[in-house]
């Protein structure tokens, strides 16, 4: 007997939102109907056809061109949750301002929506936020499922994994290495990184031109190096218990003009076992794996979880470090 295909939704069709839909494509357990941009949004029961959506996205700049289903609006979102038939969203949207995601979420539960919500939110005080919705989620018939990308989410979760051998953590240690041919395929991420530079903020970078970021990437040859981020890796592993937030650090280098990683990811955990070792549990992604293959599995791994909870009538919002994701098939 077949099971029903879990039916998703993809907000935000930008570099991660269009990498989302062709993660989804060949998958047999779930289908992708549903997309929304900023100025529009797609409503497919049957499924989206992925190439022409993103062929469309490209030369017009919405989905909402799409003929015949594509629908133009200023208020996507909203029109969507309203006339889709959706067990969950992946949010794969910008978080400018830092309270963006937060809105997003807010508005699913004003309009009465009831299901699986998932996003792959960056910073310590957005997630932060996001946490004290957990009643009104809870009330709503809402599962939700914050920081489930690459960092926070899989390094998160697999800092969770290699804590277990040790009695203390002393130390987790995130490193990412991102390469993506243009900038332009991924604004809102190369935006929100350029926050994290030393006398930039998310308002200078939200505000800043095409031109000025491409101004900053030409000073830095197209390299940004960022230390000490606030990244919600910290909260989350203080929240599951594993240590202090103070002794989680994130960092990487992003470089935007070559699809290469200018540096393996990994994470480091480093702890005491219970016989008095010091030790450290290396967990390193393949170079090959795209950054976009490392946010959007996790994404949908934890869309799958959340809908198990969401089916079983657990509602209310957990973190990527709390559950386990699933594998879709
Ligand atoms: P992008 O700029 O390429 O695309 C953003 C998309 O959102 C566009 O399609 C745009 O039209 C749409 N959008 C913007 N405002 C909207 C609105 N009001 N209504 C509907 N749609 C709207 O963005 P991206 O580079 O794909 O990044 C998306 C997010 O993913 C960022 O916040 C980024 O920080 C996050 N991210 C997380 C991780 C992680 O590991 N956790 C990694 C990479 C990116």
């Amino acid at each position: 007997m077949s099971k029903k295909r879990i039916k998703i939704g993809v907000l935000g069709f930008g570099g991660l939102g269009q990498a989302a839909a062709r993660v989804l494509a060949p998958k047999q357990s779930v289908i992708h109907v549903a997309a929304a941009d900023q100025q529009g949004y797609i409503y497919q029961p049957e499924g989206i056809n992925v190439n022409e959506a993103i062929a469309v996205y490209q030369q017009q700049g919405s989905v909402g061109y799409l003929q015949p289903q594509g629908v133009l609006s200023e208020q996507s979102i909203q029109d969507l949750i309203k006339c889709a038939d959706v067990d969950g969203y992946f949010l794969a949207l910008p978080n400018l301002p830092n309270t963006f995601m937060v809105e997003v979420a807010r508005q699913f539960i004003s309009l009465g929506w009831r299901g699986v919500l998932v996003d792959a939110l960056k910073r310590t005080s957005a997630l932060a936020q996001m946490l004290e919705l957990q009643e009104d989620l809870q009330k709503a018939g809402i599962t939700y499922l914050t920081g489930c990308g690459a960092t926070p989410g899989l390094l998160t979760a697999a800092a969770v994994l290699a804590a277990q051998s040790y009695a203390e953590i002393h130390q987790v240690k995130i490193t990412f290495g991102v390469g993506i041919a243009n900038w332009e395929a991924y604004r809102a991420t190369i935006r929100e990184d350029i926050a994290h530079l030393p006398g930039y903020n998310l308002e200078i970078a939200k505000n800043m031109t095409d031109a000025e970021v491409e101004a900053l990437l030409e000073k830095t040859n197209g390299i940004l190096t960022l230390e000490n981020m606030e990244h919600a890796d910290d909260l989350m592993l203080e929240l599951a218990g594993i240590c202090p937030r103070e002794r989680v650090t994130v960092g990487g280098v992003v470089d935007t003009r070559n699809p290469k990683k200018p540096l393996s990811t990994n994470v480091q955990v480093t702890g005491r076992t219970f016989e008095g070792k010091i030790s450290t549990h290396t967990f390193t992604l393949g170079d090959e794996t795209s950054m976009a293959a490392n946010v959007c599995g996790p994404a949908f791994g934890y869309l799958k979880a959340g809908k198990a909870l969401h089916n079983r009538g657990i509602y209310g919002i957990f973190t990527a470090a709390e559950v386990m994701p699933q594998y879709v098939n």
